[in-house]
This record gives C-alpha cells, sequence and structure tokens, in this order.
C-alpha cells in the first residue's frame, strides 16, 4: 500500500541483496552527504548510500582535481550497483576573504589594541598582517565591523586609505595563518567567482556533475554570472550566506535552480538568533517559487566526535523536515568525522520519524504554494487534490526537463512520486527534489505507451496493488519538453498484478 503522510514505515530502501537494488526510499525530504577524507573512498561511499544518502556532495574548498575525479567516479559506480541515479553537487568555494601569514605563524591580539591590515605581503605580526584583497580596500569606511576566524575575533575600522586599514581590536584572540575573514555589513566589489573557482567549475562541468552550488552569493547579477558560466550544463544552488543576499532573497530565488540555507557563514555574518527565522524564510520563499531548498550546516555536529547526537540537535534536524526542506546536509559530520554512516542513518532515523508523525502533513501545508498561472502548475496543483478526493495511490510524472517533475514536488504530494525521464542528466539532478524517486527510462510515443508504463515502472518499483490509482502526467505532443498538458488517472487491475508477478 502507498505510504501517506501520518502512516508509520521503514522508509529506508528496501534493499535486496540478490539484486543488489533497492525499492524506493519512502522518506521524502532527501540526505546531502558531504565526501572527504572520512569517507570518499567506494567502499564508504556505498555504505552511506545504503545508510540513506540520496546526493553527495563535493567540496572544493579542499582537495585536488585527481582526487575529486576519483571520487566522482566512485559516486556514479553506485548506478551500476544499485540501479538508481546518483546526484553529484560541486560545492565552489567562492570570494572568501583571507588574511595574509604571520611570522610565527599566529599571533595573540589584545582587545583596545590597534591593529593594521594592509597590502604588504610580508609577514605579519601582533601589530598588521597582509589582506591580500585589493578590492576590499575602497569599499570599506570609518566604523565598519571586521570579522576574524569565523567571527571569534572582530576589529573595528577606525581609518582606509588606499594600501592600509587601520582598526581597533573589539574582541581580541589567537589570529593565524590565512584565516577567514568577513564583512557583513558591506556589499563587497568583488567578483561574484574567483579565478580558483572558475577552473573547479570548468572541471566540474567536465566531470558532468549534476548541481553547482555558488558561495557567498551577495546579488541576483552574482547568480546571472554563474548562470552564464554553467551554460545550462549544471542546476545551479546559490548558496544563501551574506546578509546582503537575503535582502534581495526572491530575486536571487527565482534566477536560481536551487538555494542552500548556508548556515555557518550565515551565524558569523549575523548574530546567531537571527538564524532560525531566517532559514524559516528562506525554506517558505524557496518552497512559494518552487525551488528545491537545503538546510545546511552543524545539523548533528557532535557526531562528529560522538555515536549519537545532542537532543537539540534531533530536534533541529526535525524542524527543518518539519518546515519542508527538500533537503538536508551533513558537512563535517560525513566529511571528517568519526561516525559518518552512523550520521546519516541518525538523519535518516529522524526524518523517518517526523514523516510518519500524523501531524506532520498539516505542518508542512502551513507554507502556501499558490500555483503560477501556467497549465503545469494548475494540473499539478489539480493533481496534489485528486490524491485526497480519490485517493490515489501515487503520482507518475513523464517528463524531458524535470521542470514538471519540480512543480508537482512543490505541491508536497502525500504519495509516492515516480518522475520517469528519458534523460539520466534530468533524474540526476532530481536527487535533491523532496519525495521525487526518479527512473531514467526510454521515452514513449503515444497515450496507450504512457499508461502501461506508468504501471509497468510502479509496480517495478514497488507501488500499487490491485485497484490502486495512479495520477499519470505527460505532455502532448510526447517527447517535446516543456508541454505537460495531460492528467490521467489509470486504475491498477489484479490482471496487470498477476501479469507482472508471472
Ligand atoms: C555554510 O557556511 O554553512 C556552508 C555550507 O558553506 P561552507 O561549508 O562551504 O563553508
Amino acid at each position: 500500500m502507498a505510504l501517506r503522510h501520518g502512516k508509520a514505515a521503514s522508509q529506508r530502501g528496501k534493499y535486496d541483496p540478490v539484486t543488489e537494488r533497492f525499492s524506493p526510499r519512502s522518506r521524502k525530504v532527501r540526505i546531502l552527504a558531504t565526501l572527504g577524507p572520512a569517507s570518499d573512498s567506494p567502499e564508504m561511499i556505498a555504505r552511506l548510500f545504503r545508510a540513506g544518502a540520496d546526493a553527495f556532495r563535493v567540496n572544493m574548498s579542499h582537495g585536488e582535481h585527481a582526487r575529486h575525479a576519483q571520487v566522482i567516479a566512485s559516486i556514479r559506480g553506485l548506478e551500476k550497483q544499485f540501479g538508481r541515479p546518483t546526484t553529484i553537487l560541486v560545492d565552489l568555494q567562492g570570494p572568501k576573504l583571507r588574511v595574509g601569514k604571520f611570522a610565527a605563524g599566529s599571533v595573540t591580539i589584545e582587545e583596545g589594541a590597534r591593529f593594521v591590515l594592509d597590502r604588504d605581503d610580508a609577514p605579519g605580526d601582533a601589530s598588521r598582517v597582509q589582506l591580500p584583497h585589493r578590492e576590499i580596500f575602497d569599499a570599506l569606511e570609518p566604523e565598519t565591523r571586521l570579522l576574524l576566524d569565523d567571527g571569534k575575533l572582530v576589529l573595528r575600522v577606525l581609518a582606509v586609505a588606499p594600501d592600509r586599514i587601520e582598526t581597533v581590536v573589539e574582541v581580541g584572540g589567537t589570529l593565524s595563518d590565512r584565516k577567514g575573514l568577513n564583512v557583513p555589513d558591506v556589499v563587497l566589489p568583488v567578483a561574484a567567482l574567483t579565478d580558483k573557482d572558475r577552473k573547479d567549475l570548468a572541471f566540474a562541468l567536465d566531470q558532468g556533475v549534476d548541481w553547482i552550488a555558488m558561495s557567498f552569493v551577495q546579488r541576483p547579477e552574482d547568480v546571472a554570472e554563474g548562470r552564464r558560466l554553467v551554460g545550462g550544463k549544471a542546476a545551479l544552488l546559490a548558496k544563501i550566506e551574506k546578509p546582503a543576499a537575503i535582502r534581495r532573497l526572491e530575486e536571487i530565488i527565482e534566477l536560481s535552480d536551487g538555494v542552500m540555507v548556508a548556515r555557518g557563514d550565515l551565524g558569523v555574518e549575523l548574530p546567531p538568533q537571527n538564524v532560525p527565522p531566517i532559514q524559516k524564510q528562506i525554506v517558505a520563499t524557496a518552497r512559494r517559487l518552487g525551488r528545491p531548498v537545503v538546510v545546511a550546516t552543524q545539523m548533528l555536529e557532535s557526531m562528529i566526535t560522538s555515536p549519537s547526537p545532542t537532543r537539540a540537535e534531533v530536534s533541529d534536524v526535525a524542524t527543518a523536515v518539519y518546515d519542508g526542506a527538500d533537503a538536508i546536509m551533513l558537512s563535517a559530520e560525513t566529511a571528517a568525522g568519526a561516525w559518518p554512516v552512523e550520521a546519516v542513518r541518525m538523519m535518516d532515523d529522524i526524518a523517518t520519524a517526523v514523516e510518519s508523525d500524523t501531524g506532520y502533513g498539516a505542518r508542512l501545508h502551513f507554507t502556501e504554494t499558490l500555483p503560477d498561472a501556467t497549465t503545469a502548475d494548475a494540473l499539478s496543483a489539480a493533481a496534489a487534490g485528486i490524491i485526497q478526493t480519490i485517493s490515489a495511490d501515487a503520482i507518475i510524472c513523464f517528463t524531458a526537463s524535470g521542470s514538471t517533475a519540480r512543480r508537482i514536488s512543490r505541491e508536497r504530494p502525500s504519495v509516492p512520486l515516480l518522475v520517469l525521464t528519458p534523460k539520466l542528466k534530468t533524474a540526476r539532478r532530481a536527487g535533491l527534489l523532496w519525495g521525487a524517486h526518479a527512473v531514467s527510462t526510454r521515452d514513449i510515443g503515444s497515450f496507450e505507451e504512457m499508461i502501461a508504463k506508468g504501471k509497468r515502472m510502479a509496480l517495478r518499483h514497488g507501488i500499487g496493488q490491485a485497484g490502486s490509482k495512479l495520477i499519470m502526467m505527460a505532455g502532448v505532443p510526447f517527447g517535446t519538453p516543456g508541454s505537460t498538458n495531460v492528467l490521467h488517472v489509470a486504475t491498477l487491475t489484479g490482471d496487470e498484478l498477476k501479469g507482472f508477478h508471472e
């Protein structure tokens, strides 16, 4: 029987050791696991996948291209082994500002002392250090706050000259080589993508990855620049981690294929208590605009060193699921922690518990997603209503570009969503979409074929029994992207079920 919101079930996809294949997971929220030294061997990637990871993040802030290429090949290797498309997100480092180096490797600067950032590449000391980003010098004004090392140290600008920034230390501490600098109160005149990002992007596109994440997006123009460079070869995800991006959130989300609530840097640039309301704002806006949204960072942070999370972390993951995020992300927990598989399993267990709560459906629909005035949106919204009226058991969506799948997913349907697409690329990208189980399969050429294939694929993927009603959505003429205009309800008969099992 198909799973509806509120019905308890073991939702970790059933694994058949004979065929080495998974039935579709009935968990709706997706799990995105960051790979790193603790998890990037082929064996560990397969273990994370079995434990519940739906998509993998390759972080370009660390590592070499040759290693990343091996990791990407290992992820793709899962497709043969498990018969499911894989989803790879490459996260570009972005224009992260860093100070230069110190003669002694680090210094301690005291509260109330003067400290200078300049353009001299000589090693620094307790009175000065290089800031190797010339464009910053013109953008700062007296009184601007500068945060160092994830906000542990705070400087306030006293005076700015073309080659030196004089500051007073408001919060002191130890500062070591190449630590990060955040300037939360200013829109910085820096390019959206650095030279390193451009090289990493070319590499990632050459590797055929599915999603590119842009870091430190400040303006819609940054995303437009990213789109131009990506050229449609991958989907583009904007990481929201700057106050400037929140001020122009809707415009940025409209230009993106998806967004991430990047709470790490967001919590440096803003007081931490501002992050939860902003998380809710970003999730609600992304859902309203029909873009997948990932909630990221420190979700199960204590599991970097401990096999079990804190109650507060469990609650944090649960909140993101109740809010209707498309995906929840693990960072250092899987990349560098001691318990990567356990962290994925824990996330899976939390999400399963939330989605089995009888109150989940009501909370999930707290965010209203009004359809746009398009045929595809109208049909997707109608499909969500039909599920309730006739107790349908699944939605089966035939799509080339994946846009219909995105529209249906945005309705957060209570039954399984099977996405059938002739494009492997589309199936892979769908791995970040709430509730979507994508299958790459041959295209259909007629209405009869649509019904027959829809039923066959539903049964093959463990959906339906005699009398089950399947909602099918497709576009006529078949094979023409962007033409979704058919909504059909098919009923599985006992004979069809028998025929399938014979
Ligand atoms: C974040 O800041 O929350 C984030 C996801 O970005 P990164 O891990 O690249 O710093």
